[in-house]
């Protein structure tokens, strides 16, 4: 049997989304996945709180082809830019933008730390960038950026703002018409809660405008030009073709969408009482991981993410704690930067798990169960107590 998949992505999905990606593959023009697809888009507009006139892009792909096509729309070879790098995700924006041409510079701190919005204000007071690119949780680390503060700083200086979204999207709090961010990417497969496979991503007026400028135009399959008529084709319920997309998912995107959307959660609806669930499970999770006595990677709770916990191994257990969960049927993931690898783990909590408060308590017995058979002295059922709050 599959173990319960509590990794940061790809997260278990509901029984409807697993249900709409199970039926037999339609066309790209079959009646229900136009509508499936254009009820998507318009999904995207409201969960993302996408501006006026902004436009929603479902692509075959995962994050990194989302990544990779803010990159390519918004900047050319030789452009600056600045990445506000929290971890491996931030390391692999940098890196895209360098082969895209661009001048890269970045701003880091050590891990677990984020960086001040401020330090953005002085970077681009010295030398100003075309765009800035910020990661809003860096999976790696579990650290979540003060997106709020960055583009603030961004916009003061006439630069574009892209995040990646992609362990936050659903899961944070992320207002993009209210933050004037320019691209607001992410996956399908993170709090989205849909399978792996589909790149989603929502472009402002002023990003379009800067794609219509670009001299150097994306790769073909990447472009918003070639994509704008097909997104506004099936928005507007008519077939179109420029590539296959991948119906199946498309059918499971639309399902899940509509579960986020149709959400009440805490006298919240939509994405709002998604926001409010995450919080909630977070802050039941980090007092579980305190009662177990493993710490988190991210150095306050104010910056600890609420789609996942980094936490550090206590003192004599090391990485064999991962198989030891995964034992018990259930999968966490281990470190993933490189210089740390050894000392941390990570468990998501992001999607439908966080409306199971039982699997959210199968998963803390069984990490607090392996911590014991690892040789730390801890009481698993104390864990699943805090937990409960
Ligand atoms: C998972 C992730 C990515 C990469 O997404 P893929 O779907 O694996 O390509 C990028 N950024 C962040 C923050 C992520 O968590």
């Amino acid at each position: 049997m599959q173990p319960l998949l509590m990794i940061p992505g790809p997260i278990e999905v509901s029984p409807a989304v697993r249900e709409a990606a199970a039926t037999a593959p339609p066309s790209h023009t079959a009646p229900g996945l136009i509508e499936a697809f254009g009820a998507s888009l318009g999904a995207m507009r409201s969960i993302w709180r996408a501006p006026e006139g902004a436009q929603p892009f479902v692509l075959a792909g995962s994050g990194t082809l989302a990544m990779e096509m803010a990159a390519t729309n918004l900047v050319e070879p030789g452009q600056s830019v600045l990445v506000v790098h929290h971890g491996y995700f931030g390391a692999r924006m940098a890196d895209m933008l360098s082969r895209r041409g661009a001048r890269v510079r970045t701003l880091a701190t050590d891990p677990g730390h984020a960086v001040p919005a401020d330090q953005v204000d002085a970077e681009l007071s010295e030398e100003p960038a075309v765009a800035v690119f910020v990661t809003h949780v860096d999976t790696s680390t579990g650290v979540r950026a003060d997106v709020a503060g960055i583009a603030a700083m961004a916009k003061a200086h006439g630069a574009m703002v892209v995040v990646d979204g992609v362990c936050s999207t659903v899961g944070e709090v992320l207002d993009q018409a209210r933050l004037d961010v320019d691209v607001f990417l992410t996956a399908s497969q993170k709090a989205v809660g849909a399978p792996p496979g589909l790149a989603l991503l929502v472009a402002s007026p002023l990003a379009l405008q800067a794609r219509s400028r670009l001299l150097t135009p994306p790769p073909m399959s990447l472009d918003f030009e070639q994509w704008i008529p097909i997104m506004e084709a099936y928005e507007q319920r008519r077939p179109s073709y420029f590539a296959t997309p991948a119906t199946s998912l498309v059918l499971a995107l639309r399902a899940a969408l509509t579960e986020i959307e149709d959400h009440h959660h805490a006298g919240h609806t939509g994405v709002e009482a998604a926001w409010v669930q995450h919080a909630q499970v977070a802050q039941g999770m980090r007092a579980a991981w305190q009662a177990l006595g493993c710490s988190l990677l991210p150095a306050t709770e104010e910056v600890a993410a609420n789609t996942l916990s980094a936490l550090r191994y206590p003192e004599g257990v090391g990485p064999e704690l991962v198989a030891a969960v995964g034992r018990r049927g259930v999968a966490v993931a281990g470190g993933l930067l490189p210089q740390l690898k050894q000392a941390y783990f990570r468990v998501g909590h992001m999607g439908w798990v966080t409306r199971q408060p039982e699997l959210l308590e199968r998963t803390v017995r069984a990490i607090g169960e392996a911590l014991v058979e690892c040789g730390h002295a801890t009481d698993p059922e104390a864990g699943v107590a805090a937990l409960r709050g």
